[in-house]
């Protein structure tokens, strides 16, 4: 595709393969395996793989393909490999390129499962972290060291919503050679081209806004060719965490609609922020497109918009945030988030539960808080359900 076409166009047009039906829609290549017209053919292929060609579906599929080449083009990185959740994408980007004795950077405020990977899995291996205040440069620098090897953060943390300073850790860490690996969930690719900023690497759970509609789990991997081919394929395609082409054709279907989308949540997201700010059953309304945001400086700088997700910390505490949890109509009691549906997350008692009191307090995740993922329904309903809800606490 030529390189000046915009955002939404590619959203809709890159990386099409078409088959000899010229199919409209992208075609389902439902399939596990691929047929060799001859034993040499078989043989060239395991030998050096051509653009058009395939091996294996854990290897590539072309319905995987045109989704992993629509989001490089619209991510701007050379390369993306697909992964079968946004789990097994983290898990690949780290692993893959990390071994014993190395030194990993992060930001402690992670989804519960980045902790998890980071703090649990890589420490085992013998990889040594050390984990900052990813709104705190001072503690970046400090803890870069010259034997570096990787940082990671969220762009936006869960559920807390800090923004950390991309460009600032970024420059940090490429002094010291280190890879920048950012998981870029709540920015999304419509409002933070995170390598633009400096990140090396670029991961997505597409289960969130790139399905959008709550359907499938999925993740994928973003950077430069040299890493994903020589790097992360051969980790995710001999430790069998491939996206299925099925859920290759959600995501790519997602994608045509994922500007529109993530723009009108957006849009619905500040105006509910701004309505519930000063609200007196609100100890705390955190959304980086308030003034009020501690990184709302960083984010405007960063981010094209400030996403789909807002928190709200209810005050009196788990009692009072279950109350108007269950008093909510329209907006959903779940765990997802992005999707067309607002949904409601407590996380002190769900994606967080495995913390104790101490570590969810040092992120920023009290027994009030609960994160509001603003979905597509009509802003002024959403606003009469969070506001009576709030009435009922
Ligand atoms: C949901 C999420 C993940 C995990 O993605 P799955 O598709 O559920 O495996 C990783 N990082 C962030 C920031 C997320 O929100």
């Amino acid at each position: 595709m030529s390189n000046d076409r915009k955002t939404r166009t590619r959203l809709v047009h890159d990386g099409i393969r078409r088959s000899q039906y010229g199919e409209v829609s992208e075609a389902i290549f439902l399939t596990q395996g691929f047929v060799y017209d001859t034993a040499e053919q078989a043989e060239a292929r395991f030998d050096k793989l051509g653009e058009d060609e395939f091996i294996y579906a854990r290897y590539g599929n072309p319905t995987v393909r045109m989704f992993e080449e629509r989001l490089a083009a619209v991510e701007g990185t050379e390369d993306c490999f697909a992964a079968a959740s946004g789990m097994a994408a983290v898990n690949a980007a780290l692993m893959s390129m990390l071994k014993a004795g190395d030194h990993v950077v992060s930001a402690r405020a992670l989804f519960g499962s980045c902790l998890y990977i980071v703090e649990e899995i890589l420490t085992r291996f013998g990889v040594e972290v050390t984990f900052v205040d990813g709104t705190d440069l001072d503690q970046w620098r400090e803890a870069i060291r010259p034997d570096t090897k990787a940082v990671f953060m969220e762009m936006v943390s869960n559920p807390a919503l800090e923004v950390v300073d991309l460009k600032a850790v970024a420059g940090l860490a490429h002094e010291v050679g280190a890879t920048v690996i950012v998981d870029n969930v709540f920015a999304t690719p419509i409002y933070t081209r995170a390598v633009e900023l400096g990140a090396d690497v670029v991961v997505y759970s597409t289960t969130k806004h790139i399905d959008g509609q709550g359907r499938a789990l999925g993740g994928a991997i973003c950077g430069t060719r040299e890493f994903i081919r020589k790097t992360l394929e051969p980790y995710l395609k001999h430790t069998g965490g491939a996206m299925s082409p099925f859920t290759a054709w959600i995501m790519l279907k997602g994608m045509e609609t994922l500007d529109l989308r993530v723009r009108a949540q957006t849009q619905a997201a500040q105006q509910l922020a701004e309505a519930l700010a000063d609200h007196p059953k609100l100890s705390r309304v955190i959304f980086p497109g308030l003034p009020s945001h501690a990184q709302h400086k960083v984010a405007r700088e960063q981010m094209n918009g400030f996403g789909t997700v807002l928190s709200l910390d209810i005050a009196g505490g788990r009692d009072a945030a279950f109350r108007f949890l269950n008093a909510l109509e329209i907006v959903t009691i779940s765990n997802n988030l992005g999707d067309a549906k607002s949904i409601a997350t407590h996380p002190a008692t769900t994606t967080h539960s495995r913390l104790s009191d101490e570590q969810r307090a040092h992120l920023g995740i009290g027994p009030g808080l609960v994160r509001l993922s603003v979905g597509l329904e009509d802003p002024e309903d959403l606003l009469a359900d969070l506001t009576a809800a709030l009435a009922a606490v």
